[in-house]
């Protein structure tokens, strides 16, 4: 596969970076996802306004405007003739004689892009739903960044798949934050769409954004507010939102089913909306 790397593409094995890369040695860097189908980028806007709010939450100073990034992304898009899957956007604060302080600001940024090809509609947990288990969040103070310091996700995915879940849903002080790689929705037994409310604790997804859109524009009842584990145990349903899953049902917590333990009505509704939605809306 071709990749892009600071301004050229080429072929993913001569890709390089240095050791001294500050992304290898402090995660000093963001990244951004989005899905491709039909070969277009779905909800490329959001993507790139979160990724602009992640540069500038690190006081990185990224020399490309949004129509340079778009192009570049096309280009790795139809260079490896991606009809469905995703592109990511890898951006550290480049390479630096170790200090935690920063390099001077004209050191060139790392900027890397990559495509994975995915059935991001025609997924098996899709049908099947997710098994979940909850678990601690004891992420840093900054979930809303979009950044590279991924080993807490990492390590809680190992331990769900150790105990047999596909993923954990993270909890702190009692409340549910979001899933290691995914926004946290339940539906309540009287039809009420619940999400908690965006803070410094969860990635304000932009599949989450477009769906809560969608639920007030079908006329459904939404509730952005924090849930507990034992809500989600009593909820009628509940699933997962990503741009790498959109929308998966959610039918286990903790080895115990969520509502009859099949993934529920209403969100697989959801999903077929949200599909709509993204066929609609990629460019
Ligand atoms: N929460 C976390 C921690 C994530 O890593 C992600 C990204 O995949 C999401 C939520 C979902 O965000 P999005 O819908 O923008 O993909």
């Amino acid at each position: 596969r071709t990749v892009y790397l600071n301004g050229q593409f080429i072929a993913e094995n001569d890709a390089k970076i240095s050791i001294f890369d500050r992304g290898f040695m402090f995660a000093d860097g963001i990244y951004e996802v989005t899905a491709v189908l039909g070969g277009k980028l779905v909800d490329a806007e959001p993507h790139l306004a979160r990724l602009r709010r992640s540069l500038a939450e690190l006081a990185l100073v990224l020399p490309l405007d949004d129509d340079a990034l778009l192009a570049v992304h096309r280009q790795l898009i139809a260079r490896n003739a991606l009809c469905e899957g995703l592109v990511y956007m890898q951006v550290s604060r480049g390479a630096a004689d170790r200090d935690f302080l920063y390099p001077p600001a004209d050191t060139p940024l790392t900027v890397a892009l990559f495509t994975q090809d995915k059935a991001v509609l025609d997924s098996p947990l899709a049908k099947r739903g997710m098994n979940i288990i909850g678990l601690p969040d004891m992420r840093w103070g900054r979930s809303d960044i979009k950044t590279t310091q991924l080993l807490y996700a990492c390590m809680t995915k190992e331990q769900a798949k150790a105990r047999g879940a596909d993923d954990a849903w993270l909890v702190k002080d009692g409340w549910v934050t979001e899933g290691t790689s995914n926004n946290a929705f339940i539906i309540t037994r009287d039809g009420a769409v619940v999400t908690r409310e965006l803070s410094r604790a969860l990635l304000p997804g932009i599949t989450r954004g477009a769906l809560l859109a969608l639920v007030q524009e079908h006329g459904l009842q939404l509730d952005e507010r924090a849930f507990t584990l034992e809500e989600v145990k009593n909820a009628a349903e509940a699933f997962v939102t990503s741009s790498t899953s959109f929308i998966y049902p959610v039918v286990t917590l903790n080895g115990q089913p969520i509502g009859d333990g099949t993934p529920g009505p209403l969100t697989q509704r959801l999903r077929r909306l949200y599909i709509d939605h993204a066929l609609a809306g990629s460019v």
